[in-house]
């Protein structure tokens, strides 16, 4: 699915038919015909690197929910098989069954993609190997490597892999890569640890597989056991704005930007546009955005996404919900020259570098020299950070009172009328009023 030069309605094309029951359907029906032919099945586990059935055995029937329980439980994965296969087997008498060959964009009905950058990542296995041999070969880099750590500006080169793509369509084996990194550390004086390091990175994926996996309704807040109960907004024109890259903040909107282009963001951008979206600023429920992720992302991982959505959110396994991503000051801090802003909103080129992380605070005399005047150009914020991430913390306050005091058992009328009560400050509801 992950080919050359795929474009992210392709990508979405195939995303529609990547879902769960689809798959176990079809899984049966391909056993059901192999046993029936007299053929023996064989299930291994292999996208991940341990079984998450053993782990939630060896915790008592439950996932662990955190990293550092995990990696105690976990111990060493399989090693990858070591013999390869330089070309597949022939396909063979096939009766009268017609093969068909891989339909081109145009027949699946894409004439005008009508984008002017596709993704710059190829796909296949070839590449993945070619990706990975890079990395092995810069030791020091793979030594070193330290998330959250990295630059989530830098596009040119970017500052992590790049193989999750690889990883979500099986072009690559995370336990191949998991016996790479442990080689080049046997090689080096000093390395990184888990949760920071390269290898740590691809346990965090294992981590998210195995509660996702013994989690019921894992990518939703309501039956979730593991998910705090918040009152969200249902606002649409909020979270279209946020999709659309139209929410006026420039970092936000670049991600946004990289996302529909490229399919792919850093981590610390992704960390950026998700709290923004929910916590940070605009109170919009965390499954939104994940579907919007889900949709558009070339490494989407119904696993991966869900469980860094309830992160992010504040909905599960990181509760801090007073520490927000400022939309401005955090991408200044990497980037001062707002050259990844540039980038992917070229309308903002020209804005002197004073004024590209908040351009609505430049002079219209300014503006007008940048060929960029907001409000017509470019939007203006939806929302001011300052009061709308206060307001959010009011409301998460509120909401995490609500858990705790009904013991996790928080029903909708509980909602209802939380969110009933938060409506009730007049203040807040004016300034939001003329925010907008
Ligand atoms: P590297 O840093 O090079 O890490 C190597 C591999 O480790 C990755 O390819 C990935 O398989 C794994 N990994 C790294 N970080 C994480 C993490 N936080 N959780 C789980 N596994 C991790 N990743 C996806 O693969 N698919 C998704 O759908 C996805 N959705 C996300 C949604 C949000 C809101 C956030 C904050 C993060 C999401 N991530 C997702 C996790 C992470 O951002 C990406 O895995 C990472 O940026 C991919 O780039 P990389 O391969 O260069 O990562």
């Amino acid at each position: 699915m992950f080919h050359e030069a795929v474009p992210w309605e392709v990508e979405k094309l195939c995303f529609e038919y990547d879902t769960e029951p689809y798959y176990q359907a079809l899984d049966f029906k391909v056993k059901n015909y192999a046993s029936t032919a007299g053929i023996e099945v064989f299930s291994p586990v292999s996208h991940t690197l341990f079984n998450p059935t053993d782990i939630i055995q060896k915790n008592g029937g439950r996932p662990p929910l955190s990293y550092q329980s995990f990696v105690k439980l976990a111990g060493q994965p399989s090693s990858p098989l070591s013999h390869t296969l330089s070309s597949l087997p022939l396909v063979g008498d096939v009766g009268s069954c017609v093969i068909s060959e891989v339909p081109t964009i145009k027949e699946l009905g894409y004439v005008d993609i009508g984008q002017d950058e596709c993704s710059p990542f190829r796909g296949g296995e070839s590449e993945a190997l070619k990706r990975l041999n890079e990395i092995k070969n810069d030791k020091e880099w793979v030594a070193t490597f330290e998330k959250p750590k990295g630059n989530p500006s830098a596009f040119l080169r970017p500052a992590t892999t790049v193989l999750s793509p690889y990883l979500k369509f099986g072009c690559i084996s995370c336990r191949f890569f998991y016996q790479c990194l442990q080689d080049v550390y046997k090689n080096v004086k000093r390395h990184t640890s888990p949760p920071v390091s390269l290898l740590g990175q691809l346990l965090w994926r294992d981590f998210f597989y195995t509660v996702a996996f013994g989690t019921p309704n894992f990518d939703q807040m309501r039956g979730n056991r593991i998910c705090k109960q918040i009152p969200w907004n249902d606002d649409d024109e909020l979270l279209t704005a946020w999709r659309d890259a139209r929410t006026g903040y420039p970092w936000i909107d670049a991600i946004m930007v990289q996302l529909r282009k490229w399919g792919w963001m850093h981590h610390l951008a992704r960390h950026s546009v998700a709290c923004f979206l929910t916590r940070g600023d605009l109170f919009v429920h965390w499954e939104k955005g994940r579907d919007v992720f889900e949709r558009l992302l070339i490494d989407s991982d119904w696993a991966i996404n869900n469980g860094n959505w309830l992160w992010l959110s504040c909905s599960s396994f990181f509760y801090q919900y007073n520490r927000i991503y400022s939309p401005i000051s955090f991408g200044k801090k990497y980037d001062p020259n707002g050259d990844y802003i540039r980038h992917f909103l070229p309308i903002l080129k020209d804005m002197p570098r004073e004024y590209i992380y908040e351009p609505w605070t430049a002079p219209l005399s300014i503006q007008t020299k940048a060929k960029c005047i907001i409000g017509r150009d470019y939007p203006k914020p939806v929302v001011l950070h300052d009061s709308a991430s206060k307001e959010c913390r009011r409301k998460m306050a509120e909401a995490y009172a609500l858990n705790k005091d009904s013991n996790g058992m928080v029903s909708e009328e509980d909602i209802r009328n939380l969110r009933r009560k938060l409506k009730e400050d007049p203040e807040q509801e004016a300034k939001n009023k003329r925010i907008r």
